[in-house]
């Protein structure tokens, strides 16, 4: 069932077995896992079906270090989440990414790549993912022991809300709750448990949910400023060692490396985008750990603008060698086309052949850096709650990782004799300068990492906050390191393992 919190008759106070608090893909997925079960569970969203001002306004916020995308703009704030603009792109953490690498300090979750496995899986079908691996075709022959090709897979994109919304619509024991902002997160007197949350809709009307457990999914940013600033407690929800909105993580997908391949083609075709799927390269876990490298993926595009001018250059090529020239413009006329022809088509083979550029596409991790976080302003939203301040930090250790990833790509380019590859001086230089901009995909990690001691994460492996009973965290802020692959699979396939915790505990 699907209620609006705006309405006058909606319930105003809510006794269940499970409260979710967003409905993105973390949170529709588990709602989903939860329908046609023996529990109760209420969904609260804060938005509506379509995007809207009052809502959207309450994601503001603003950055201090690191150039961020806006905090307001790159998230959504309706049902479906940031799924209703996400691209799709879809990959799974691998066995290094989940294991302790001794050069990469706080690296390591509780938790390892087998045991997420069969979740990934379900996980493939809700992002609905071609789940038939691609061979790999076409790659020119990179040194197996340095150089490992992988595969990005791509939903069509799924946009959770709207592929979702009927099948919960049709649900009898899940109950979402639009226009419903959590707005106050109740401690028990020894903060123990969460005894209720409140909620407040578009009138300023508030209403109660009490639950067995409360599960918070509402972004990698949101879910720490909620349990900084929804609560009386000075110090926040589950932040006794001062780790709440810390370790704020993203992916690095930086610009500044071109390819002068020499046969470019092939290699373009190798790693252009099929429709569901697309090649890329990665250092084998040899080569990390000799160098002591974080994780890093390589894609190749011929989206550069001289290959718009040599897609120009064959057409005109082509339409000059396949015209018809009357023999009363004489002789003289058709020579002239025909040089040009040939003009044309020399140019050609050059630009093809001998001096084509490709771009790099880079895909960084950047390291767990306890100085990188998210905290509070002292500005208030219209909730009361102090908004969001973002202070991204990169270090020395992440510019010098995608420096030597790319150096030793460029070595193998150049054994292989497939061309020369330039890169830009603000990578090749020794410091922690970096372009203005940098995508970081708005990928939010890390602020409420996981870990098995409470010194070192703010939840267990099971995504429940350390120190109290019945608070879960849903999505990509239980990371404990963000590898360099795009985080969606991982939220949903971490969603449904808590899905089936929950109903373990619950039962
Ligand atoms: C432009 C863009 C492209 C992207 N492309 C990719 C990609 O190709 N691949 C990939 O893996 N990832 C991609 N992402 C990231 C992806 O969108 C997120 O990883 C994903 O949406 C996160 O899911 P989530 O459920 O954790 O959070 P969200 O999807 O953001 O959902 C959070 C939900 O919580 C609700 N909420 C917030 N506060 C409250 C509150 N106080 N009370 C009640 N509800 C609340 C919100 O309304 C929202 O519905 C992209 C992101 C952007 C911006």
């Amino acid at each position: 069932m699907i209620l609006d919190n705006n309405d006058t008759d909606v319930p105003r106070t809510w006794k269940v077995d499970v409260c979710i608090v967003g409905a993105g893909a973390a949170g529709i997925t588990l709602a989903r896992d939860f329908a046609s079960r023996r529990f109760s569970v209420l969904v609260i969203e804060a938005g509506g079906f379509i995007a809207e001002a009052d809502s959207q306004e309450l994601y503001r916020g603003h950055s201090t270090g690191q150039a961020l995308s806006d905090p307001m703009a790159c998230r959504l704030r309706f049902f479906g989440g940031t799924t209703n603009h996400w691209e799709g792109w879809c990959g799974e953490l691998d066995t290094m990414d989940f294991a302790r690498r001794e050069w990469v300090p706080d690296s390591g979750w509780p938790i390892t790549a087998e045991e997420l496995a069969p979740y990934y899986a379900t996980a493939a079908q809700t992002c609905e993912i071609d789940a038939t691996s691609h061979a790999v075709t076409g790659l020119p022959a990179f040194d197996a022991s340095r150089f490992v090709a992988r595969g990005w897979r791509f939903s069509p994109p799924t946009r959770f809300g709207t592929r979702y919304r009927d099948s919960l619509a049709r649900s009898n024991n899940v109950t979402v709750l639009l226009h419903a902002n959590l707005t106050r997160i109740e401690m028990s007197d020894t903060d123990a448990r969460v005894q209720r949350v409140l909620l407040h809709n578009y009138a300023d009307v508030a209403s109660s949910v009490e639950a067995a457990v409360f599960v918070l999914a509402c972004g990698g940013l949101e879910n720490p400023r909620l349990l900084l600033a929804a609560t009386n407690r000075p110090e926040g929800i589950g932040n006794r060692h001062d780790l709440v909105g810390r370790y704020f993580m993203q992916h690095l997908e930086v610009q500044g490396v071109r390819i002068l391949a020499t046969r470019p083609g092939p290699i373009a075709a190798a790693f252009a985008q099929h429709e569901r799927h697309r090649t890329h390269l990665t250092l084998s876990a040899e080569e990390q750990r000799r160098g002591r490298l974080l994780r890093c993926g390589f894609g190749v595009s011929d989206a550069d603008p001289s290959s718009r001018g040599t897609r120009a250059l064959t057409a005109i090529g082509n339409d000059l060698a396949e015209a018809r020239w009357p023999d009363e413009l004489g002789t003289r006329l058709h020579s002239v086309l025909t040089d040009l022809n040939g003009v044309a088509r020399d140019s050609l083979r050059f630009l093809r052949e001998e001096a084509h550029n490709l771009s790099l596409l880079i895909y960084g991790e950047q390291s767990p850096n306890r100085d990188s976080r998210v905290t509070l302003s002292d500005a208030r939203d219209r909730f009361g709650l102090r908004t969001l301040v973002v202070d991204w930090r990169l270090t020395e250790t992440d510019k010098r990782s995608i420096r030597g990833a790319v150096m030793a790509l460029a070595a193998e380019f150049g054994r292989l004799q497939l061309g020369r590859v330039h890169i830009d001086d603000w990578l090749l230089s020794e410091d922690n300068q970096w372009p203005e901009y940098i995508w970081s995909g708005c990928h939010h990690m890390g602020t409420t990492r996981m870990a098995t001691s409470p010194a070192h994460g703010v939840v267990n492996a099971d995504c429940r906050v350390h120190d109290v009973e019945n608070l879960y965290i849903a999505g990509s802020s239980v990371f404990a390191t963000g590898g360099y692959v795009m985080p969606t699979l991982t939220i949903t396939a971490l969603a449904h393992r808590l899905a089936a915790h929950l109903m373990r505990i619950l039962t």
